[in-house]
C-alpha cells in the first residue's frame, strides 16, 4: 500500500484547518474575549464582506442552509396551497421546507448533462398557483438561470436560488452580464455546513437579495419577527449565525476563490483521466456557468456501480452516491399521482451516479492514486 492510500477522505477538513490554524484560532479567541457571541460585530462584518464578494446589496446571515430556504418562503408571504417548483434530484432540505410551510411541492426532472433543473419540464408544470421556483445549483454549477428567470418573470413567480453547493460560481447571461450564483433570483440561500465550499465549524447559512424591503423582512424573520427590539410584528424564527462561526467565515471568505480553483484543478485532472473510459461519463461543464465542484460526480454506464464503490473501498478510497433516491420516492414526500416515468433522468441518475473525493487539500499523490485505482477497476 502506498502512502497515498492513507487517509483519503471525501472532504479533508482537518488538513484545511491546519493550513489556516493560526488565523482561525485567533479569530475564535477574539470572539471569546469579546463575549459578543450573538449578533456581534463579527456577524455584521462578515455580512458586509460577503455582500461585496457576491456583489449583492444584502446578505442576511442565519442558522443553516435549511432555515435559509424556509426563511425565504416565510418572507415571501407564501400561503398554504401555493405551489413551489423544485427538482426531483437534490438534497431533501429543498423540499422539506416546502412541506413544513404547508406549501405544495411540485417536482420536475433535471437535465442529464448539468444535473440541474430541466427548463422544458419546468414550463409544463407552471399553473396559476405556482408562486415560487427553487432551482438548485447542484454539485457547484449554476442552473439555467436565464431561462428560469424568463419563465418566472412572464408568470410573476418568485425565484429562490439554493446556492448551498454553488457559492462562488459565476453565471454569464447571453448579453454578457456576469453574476454570482445566488444573486440572480428574488432571493439566494446558502449553507456554511462544514463540508460546503465555504464552510464554518458548525451550522451556518445566509440569504442574499438585492431587494431592500425584502431584506428588512428577512432580517426580522431570522430574529423572532422583530423589526424593533421586543416588538413582534410577525411570527419569525430564532435562526442566527453565531459570532464564532462568522469570525471563522471571515478568515475563509478571502480564500474561497482559491479553494474553488483547487477543486476545479482536481476535477480537471479527473476529467482528463476518465474521459477515455467508456463506462464513465465525466461531468459536463456548461459554458454559461463556472463550476465550483462541490462534488465531482461521474455517471456510470453499463457497470455495476456498487461493485466499483466496493472496489474503491477496499483500496481505502471513499466514494458516495449523491443521491440514491429521487425525492418523489422518499416516504416523506410521496405523491401518489407522480410516476417514475415523469422523471426518467432522475431515475437514471439515482442508479448510475458516483461521486469521488474532491477537496481543497488533495495532493498529487492522492489524486494520482485515486485515478490509477479507478482505471484499474475498468482494466
Ligand atoms: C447542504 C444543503 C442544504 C442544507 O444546508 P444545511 O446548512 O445543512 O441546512 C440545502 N440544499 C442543498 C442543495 C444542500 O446541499
Amino acid at each position: 500500500m502506498t502512502m497515498a492510500s492513507n487517509n483519503i477522505q471525501m472532504v479533508d477538513l482537518k488538513s484545511q484547518y491546519l493550513n489556516i490554524k493560526e488565523d482561525v484560532d485567533s479569530a475564535i479567541q477574539s470572539v471569546i474575549d469579546s463575549t459578543a457571541f450573538i449578533k456581534g460585530p463579527e456577524v455584521k462584518k462578515f455580512a458586509k464582506e460577503l455582500e461585496s464578494y457576491l456583489d449583492v446589496k444584502h446578505v442576511i446571515p442565519c442558522g443553516n442552509g435549511t432555515d435559509a430556504l424556509q426563511i425565504a418562503l416565510m418572507a415571501l408571504g407564501l400561503k398554504p396551497g401555493d405551489e413551489v417548483v423544485s427538482v426531483d434530484f437534490t438534497f431533501a432540505a429543498t423540499v422539506e421546507v416546502i412541506g413544513l410551510m404547508s406549501l405544495t411541492p411540485v417536482f420536475v426532472d433535471v437535465d442529464r448533462g448539468t444535473f440541474n433543473m430541466d427548463v422544458e419540464a419546468l414550463k409544463k408544470v407552471i399553473t396559476p398557483k405556482t408562486k415560487a421556483i427553487i432551482p438548485v445549483h447542484l454539485f457547484g454549477q449554476c442552473a439555467n438561470m436565464e431561462a428560469i428567470m424568463k419563465i418566472a418573470n412572464e408568470h410573476n413567480i418568485f425565484v429562490i436560488e439554493d446556492t448551498a453547493q454553488g457559492i462562488g460560481a459565476e453565471y454569464t447571461f447571453s448579453n454578457g452580464d456576469v453574476k454570482k450564483a445566488g444573486t440572480i433570483g428574488t432571493i439566494g440561500t446558502t449553507s456554511f455546513f462544514p463540508s460546503k465550499n465555504l464552510g464554518c465549524f458548525g451550522d451556518g447559512g445566509a440569504l442574499f437579495t438585492n431587494d431592500s424591503d425584502l431584506a428588512g423582512r428577512l432580517n426580522a424573520v431570522v430574529n423572532h419577527g422583530m423589526y424593533k427590539r421586543y416588538y413582534h410584528d410577525e411570527i419569525g424564527l430564532n435562526s442566527r449565525l453565531d459570532s464564532i462561526q462568522a469570525a471563522i467565515l471571515r478568515v475563509k471568505l478571502p480564500l474561497l476563490d482559491g479553494y474553488n480553483k483547487a477543486r476545479l484543478d482536481v476535477a480537471t485532472a479527473y476529467n482528463k483521466a476518465f474521459k477515455v473510459i467508456e463506462q464513465l461519463e465525466t461531468p459536463f461543464i456548461d459554458e454559461k456557468s463556472t463550476h465550483v465542484f462541490h462534488q465531482y460526480t461521474l455517471k456510470t454506464i453499463g457497470v455495476n456501480r456498487d461493485k466499483l464503490i466496493e472496489f474503491l473501498k477496499t483500496k481505502n478510497i471513499p466514494a458516495m452516491v449523491y443521491y440514491p433516491v429521487p425525492l418523489h420516492l422518499q416516504k416523506a414526500y410521496i405523491q401518489p399521482n407522480l410516476k417514475d416515468s415523469d422523471f426518467p433522468i432522475t431515475m437514471d441518475l439515482c442508479s448510475s451516479v458516483v461521486s469521488l473525493p474532491i477537496h481543497t487539500e488533495m495532493d498529487n499523490d492522492q489524486l494520482n492514486y485515486i485515478i490509477e485505482t479507478v482505471k484499474e477497476f475498468f482494466k
